[in-house]
């Protein structure tokens, strides 16, 4: 075969296999990135994605993205699928910025759906997790769906290994069938996926600022063991101090935006090969923090302020 013989095989082959993959790569096959990491997060139950529907291993389906708009406001009230990655979970953005609330807009139909969506459905799926047992810690309720009490027996098992620790552990809540504060939506501790620990010296800025709201300007504070928080996302968690709307003591079970490190690798993780997802659109506002340093008097007004409040520890 002469050389220029060569070069026209190799062009022609080049071409075709452009064409095809230009075949696959046409935006109405793609799986929208959300899409895709829930089945990487919940493959147990999020089994496929079809024509703008995510599907159920039970044969049911659901809109992923209804193509509505909303404000902040309105996305406090209702939610699509896709609006649950709003926000990058991006640990490098800290402290966290005006509006920065990563995770905390979630789809009532879809968590409903996986963890129940009435009490009854939720407390059926409960165990007893032992919470840090050597440390002295007290079984506490999680939902068994989705490799939660998993992830948190190996928080657990992990926070074992760092007594230095207990003193941020050992005071835990998690199952309770609530709305969050001021607001209609279910809290997630309504789905056995949240645990707050040592309430009494975190932080929520709704108990540090009792009349802001949602588009208030806001100090952040934190006053929580970071080796906590790092032991927690390591596992799947997403930490409540990562959002503008500080709870400094919330911790909750989302895979689908913070990955467990000892999940699979993402080249395995991935069930349908060939389809290129788009990227999601990161939609966060930055402004400018000014660290603010703390006054003992203002630390004493604070503790003063909350040990009313605790009365009703409704957050987030
Ligand atoms: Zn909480």
């Amino acid at each position: 075969m002469s050389s220029n013989r060569v070069a026209l095989y190799a062009l022609l082959i080049t071409t075709f296999i452009a064409c095809s993959s230009a075949h696959i790569d046409k935006p109405s096959d793609a799986i929208p990135e959300g899409a895709r990491r829930l089945m990487e997060a919940y493959p147990d139950y999020v089994v496929g994605y079809e024509d703008n529907m995510i599907v159920f291993s039970d044969g049911s389906s659901m809109v992923y993205d209804d193509g509505k708009s909303r404000t902040i406001d309105e996305m406090h009230l209702e939610q699509d699928v896709e609006e649950i990655f709003f926000q990058e979970y991006d640990k490098s953005i800290y402290p966290p910025p005006y509006g920065y609330d990563p995770g905390r807009y979630r789809c009532a139909e879809f968590f409903g759906k996986i963890y129940g969506g009435t009490r009854e459905e939720a407390e059926k799926n409960l165990v007893y997790v032992d919470w840090c047992p050597k440390l002295g810690g007290k079984p506490v309720l999680f939902t068994s769906v989705a490799g939660a009490a998993e992830a948190l027996k190996r928080v657990s098992d992990e926070l074992e290994q760092h007594p230095e620790l207990k003193s941020w552990v050992l005071n835990a809540q998690t199952f309770n069938w609530r709305t969050i504060q001021g607001m209609t939506r279910l809290s997630p501790h309504c789905y056995g996926i949240a645990i707050d620990l040592e309430a009494r010296r975190s932080h929520y800025w709704k108990w540090t600022y009792p009349r802001a709201n949602e588009h208030s300007k806001l100090e952040y504070y934190n006053t929580f063991d970071m080796r906590v928080v790092e032991i927690f996302e390591r596992h799947g968690f997403i930490w409540g101090g990562r959002w503008y709307h500080f709870d400094t003591m919330h911790f909750e079970y989302r895979p689908e935006i913070n990955m467990p490190e000892y999940a699979a690798t993402p080249k395995q993780r991935v069930i349908t090969v060939g389809k290129v997802a788009p990227k999601i659109e990161k939609k966060i506002y930055y402004n400018v923090f000014k660290e603010h340093k703390k006054s003992s008097k203002e630390e004493q007004l604070r503790a003063e302020f909350y040990s009313k409040v605790f009365k009703t520890p409704y957050h987030e």
